[in-house]
């Protein structure tokens, strides 16, 4: 029997409704997160006031009180039964990386104790070299820093019966250069806090801060592990690089908000769990559009607690996902004809007051300064907005029918669409008329019908939906280049109103906001993202259109991008992540071809060759008896020794435009790949999907799609 069949058979034994595990009471929310209560509890008064103000961004952190965190922390740890801490960092290829030290040391008489150290809380030296530079440090210089990041909670993440006190922190090179996602996306955080604050002066509106709001909407795709431990391709790429449409795939739209099944939701119990117990705080689970497709979704929190919390629910739901024999799958597209999976980025600003900066019913000056700050941020640096969107996965999913264009456009909703084309083109027109508008605007979000999910930047009601985001990436890029371009169009948009508005500040500004989004007016657009009419008309329009990454990338090396992140990232760091992110581009589809060879070659070519030895042989049978050969069973051992020979050849060309690549830098191996291989990998495909639909089923080695999508 082959290994197929074998695991067929076995998940027909298995009972659907084991659990495996057995559940004690429930923790509460939050209960292995160092959180604020906490910090009250367990520290001084003026250690615990000072932790606070460096959260709120009102102090810098004082180090003399290490020390007492740490042991703080310690005790708090030990008493919950962990036995090691990490630095718990997000270097810029990685979910997040963690090197684990265990809590013990000798005392003064060489006896083993518990103990953790301020300067251990503080900073670590992870022999971090092998991860992703780009160049900022060289190899005598390899080192690079975790330093504890006081603005997140310490957690305990408990994980084959260990529990390890986790530090989240910022990654760096000794020259202090950002070797990691979560640096830029707190200077971004800073960046658009004073141009928030900016904004409420001069609308005379009180607060202390201003900070982005993130909910992160993660699609994913949960199979069964045993299926997949026969498929070397997802298990490398975490994407199928061969297999055929199924018979039936999401033809009849019956998979969209269906019933769960109980072993997906015992699954998502389980991560719900987990989740709660470190503060992250999930609200919604549905089934997505394809089959085994889902999509979870958090309450929104402030921008790095979002980041952070979606990174450790990326690694709780792949972990946890293994204890139901599971596989969690968060590749933008690991079923070609299927929908792939996306990670809406659902993105505002707010303030310590309560107040959404987005909500069309706060204060009109500062709801459309905000919008035409936006607007003109998306227009001015659309490419940069492709990039930071931009990987090998991605490219697969992008333009497709599931996800949004590679064109960045917004669409802010009908009703305030009119309202902005009549601004922009209606000379003086009465302010206070919009201002009227403007309450008919709440019913705008809630309506499902007014959604446009082809959208590549949607205003829904009260914040802006990033949906161009994969669901693989970390947020933190796209939220750090948002935060970093609509800080930049705020200054700019108040350097003229503060200059010009006098008296009445609504009617002074009009003409200014009037002026401000007739230069964006061409990315405003609500129609279908999804027609070919919009490629052409974005076309006209002059908008950019860079379908395949590793152009895109080429944003982050232009001047203005120097320019609009001046104290977010220097050139060199932008440099750096220009490097690495080409590279990861260029090997992600090396491996994916090699996969694709090696599969081939040492598994579906041999199981080609048996079947078409068996026809062979039935051909062979009839002319033994000397019987007439029916033309249909000579044409169809034709055909199947046509398609093996093609895809010999077609096999043989992956592997030598892979060569071809030997001598080149990554830049330029980037562009075969993405321009010469894969279009290779997917000739081969198509003829191997092919000898997929006719080779005898007991002898096809890999699981077949509707396998892997349907069996549970
Ligand atoms: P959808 O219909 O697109 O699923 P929801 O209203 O359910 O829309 O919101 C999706 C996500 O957006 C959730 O994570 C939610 O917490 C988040 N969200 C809602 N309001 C805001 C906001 N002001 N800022 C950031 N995220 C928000
Ligand atoms: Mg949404």
């Amino acid at each position: 029997m082959n290994a197929r069949a074998d695991v067929i058979r076995k998940m027909g034994r298995r009972s659907i409704l084991d659990r495996p595990q057995e559940k004690e009471g429930k923790d509460e929310f939050a209960s292995y997160v160092f959180d604020q209560k906490m910090m009250e509890e367990r520290l001084s008064a003026e250690v615990y006031a000072h932790w606070l103000q460096v959260m709120k961004g009102q102090e810098v952190f004082n180090a003399a009180h290490a020390d007492a965190i740490a042991k703080a922390l310690k005790k708090w740890a030990v008493q919950k039964g962990a036995t090691h801490y990490t630095h718990w960092f997000q270097p810029l290829t990685l979910g997040a990386a963690e090197k684990h030290d265990s809590l013990l040391t000798w005392d003064e008489e060489g006896q083993a104790i518990e103990n953790f150290s301020g300067k251990e809380l503080r900073q670590g030296e992870p022999d971090a070299s092998s991860l992703p530079s780009g160049g900022l440090r060289s190899t005598h210089e390899a080192r690079g820093y975790t330093m504890w990041d006081p603005m997140s909670f310490p957690f305990l993440w408990s994980r084959a019966d260990g529990l390890t006190l986790c530090l989240p922190s910022l990654f760096f090179s000794w020259k202090g250069e950002a070797l990691d996602h979560k640096i830029p996306l707190i200077r971004s955080e800073e960046a658009i806090g004073i141009a928030g604050l900016r904004l409420l002066r001069f609308c005379g509106i009180e607060a202390k801060s201003v900070f982005s709001t993130l909910g992160a909407e993660q699609e994913y795709f949960a199979i069964d592990r045993r299926l997949a431990l026969l498929r070397p391709d997802l298990l490398l790429t975490g994407r199928t690089v061969l297999g055929a449409k199924p018979p039936k795939g999401q033809e009849l739209k019956d998979h969209y908000f269906s019933s769960l099944q109980p072993r997906i939701l015992a699954f998502m119990i389980d991560c719900e769990e987990e989740a709660f117990r470190l503060g992250i705080p999930l609200k919604t689970r549905h089934n997505e559009v394809a089959p085994s497709q889902h999509e979870v979704a958090p309450l929104f929190e402030k921008g790095p607690a979002a980041v952070d919390h979606n990174v450790l629910l990326m690694e709780i739901m792949r972990q946890k996902a293994l204890e139901h024999d599971l596989v969690c799958l968060f590749h933008e597209k690991p079923f070609a004809g299927i929908n792939g999976s996306g990670k809406h980025n659902n993105w505002s600003l707010a303030t310590d007051t309560g107040l959404n900066l987005l909500d069309p019913k706060g204060d009109p000056l500062v709801f459309f300064t905000l919008l035409a700050a936006i607007l003109r941020a998306v227009h001015l640096h659309a490419p940069l907005l492709r990039a930071c969107i931009a990987s090998a996965g991605n490219d697969l999913r992008l333009g497709g029918a599931e996800a949004p264009p590679t064109i960045p456009s917004v669409d802010v909703g009908k009703s305030l669409e009119k309202i902005l084309r009549e601004l922009i083109h209606k000379n003086g027109t009465d302010p206070r008329k919009i201002d009227l508008g403007l309450s008919h605007l709440p019913e705008h979000g809630a309506d499902a019908s007014d959604r446009n999910r082809t959208s590549f930047f949607a205003f829904t009601g009260n914040k802006f939906e990033f949906r161009g985001v994969g669901a693989s990436a970390s947020c933190a890029w796209p939220m750090t280049v948002l935060n970093t371009i609509v800080a930049e169009s705020l200054h700019a948009l108040l350097d003229s109103m503060e200059k010009e508005v006098e008296g009445e500040k609504w009617q002074g500004a009009a003409p200014l906001l009037q002026k401000a989004f007739q230069s964006s007016e061409s990315i405003l657009f609500s129609g279908d993202g999804y027609s070919s009419e919009w490629r052409g008309e974005a076309q006209k329009r002059g908008l950019p259109d860079v379908s395949d990454s590793h152009h895109a990338y080429a944003a982050l090396l232009e001047k203005s991008t120097f320019h609009v992140f001046e104290g977010v990232l220097t050139e060199k760091e932008l440099r750096s992540r220009y490097d690495i992110f080409v590279e990861h581009y260029a090997k992600t589809i090396e491996v994916e071809a090699n996969v694709m060879i090696d599969l081939f070659r040492t598994q579906i070519l041999p199981a080609c060759l048996k079947a078409q030895k068996e026809w062979g042989k039935s051909l062979k049978v009839l002319a033994d008896l000397q019987m007439p050969l029916p033309p249909r069973l000579k044409d169809g051992l034709e055909i199947l020794t046509g398609l093996i020979s093609d895809a010999i050849a077609a096999i043989d060309e992956v592997e030598r435009k892979g060569e071809q690549t030997k001598d080149l830098g990554w830049d330029a191996k980037a562009k075969v790949f993405a321009e010469l291989t894969r279009p290779k990998i997917q000739t081969a495909r198509h003829l191997i999907d092919q000898l997929e639909k006719i080779v005898d089923d007991a002898l096809w080695p890999l699981p077949k799609y509707w396998e892997l999508l349907y069996l549970k």
